[in-house]
């Protein structure tokens, strides 16, 4: 199996034309989208959806009114994304250094890139998954987000001991393939889906789209033959 037939373009056209265009990040505001970013953190997307329906009915689904709140108010709220004291507690927070600070969110997100980063990076309870997701959908500028599933496909497909690091398999990524908002955001949203679907923890390697240039599919039928 060659390199090429292995590069990330290729894993992305082979993902693209079975997924579909799915560009995914779901989020009517901006604020939506950076809320959620925050509340997704160690678990599914369908508990944060209940949370961000608490909030939108209770009229605190913005950084402004989260800022203003009281952390008791926002708990019971969010409880359905998981470990809800802290992440009330941070998300406040977040909110508040925001609007002291920028005034809007829209003004703090408008900094450039590496500015914007290393401040979200500082902010506690801010990953680099969830810096360069809001990075990506909210302020909607071209970074690539590494997640777990990203992580655990790459690793089988290039037939990997370990799991290469954020920053190294974020590097790899974007010097693979055009530097693109949508085509990251729509990469991104491919693993997502091949996650979930195929390359679960016991992965469904005989219907899968990578099945043809993955190194651990590879291996499975090598050890079938013998
Ligand atoms: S072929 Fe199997 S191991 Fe490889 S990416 Fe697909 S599901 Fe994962």
């Amino acid at each position: 199996m060659s390199e090429p037939e292995k590069s990330f373009s290729a894993i992305y056209l082979l993902l693209r034309n079975r997924f579909g265009f799915l560009n995914w990040w779901p989020g009517d505001t901006t604020d939506e989208i950076f809320i959620g970013a925050i509340l997704t953190q160690n678990t599914s997307w369908r508990n944060v959806e209940k949370s961000i329906a608490n909030l939108k009915s209770a009229g605190m689904l913005s950084i402004k009114s989260i800022a203003a709140a009281d952390v008791g108010k926002i708990q019971p709220l969010i409880r359905p994304s998981g470990y809800y004291l802290q992440k009330a507690l941070r998300l406040k927070n977040i909110c508040l250094y925001i609007t002291k600070n920028y005034g809007s969110l829209s003004v703090f997100l408008s900094q450039v890139m590496p500015v914007l980063r290393l401040e979200l990076l500082s902010l506690t309870g801010i990953g680099p998954e969830t810096a360069d997701s809001i990075i990506l959908y909210a302020a909607g500028k071209p970074i690539f987000v590494i997640d777990a599933y990203t992580r655990r496909t790459v690793q089988r497909v290039f037939g990997e001991a370990s799991e290469r690091k954020y920053a190294d398999l974020q590097g790899d990524i974007t010097r693979g393939i055009p530097r693109s908002i949508s085509l990251y955001r729509d990469f991104h949203a491919q693993f997502v889906e091949l996650g979930k679907n195929y390359c679960r923890k016991k992965p469904l390697c005989e219907s899968c789209p990578l099945n043809g240039i993955c190194r651990y599919a590879e291996r499975i039928r090598a050890t079938i033959e013998k």
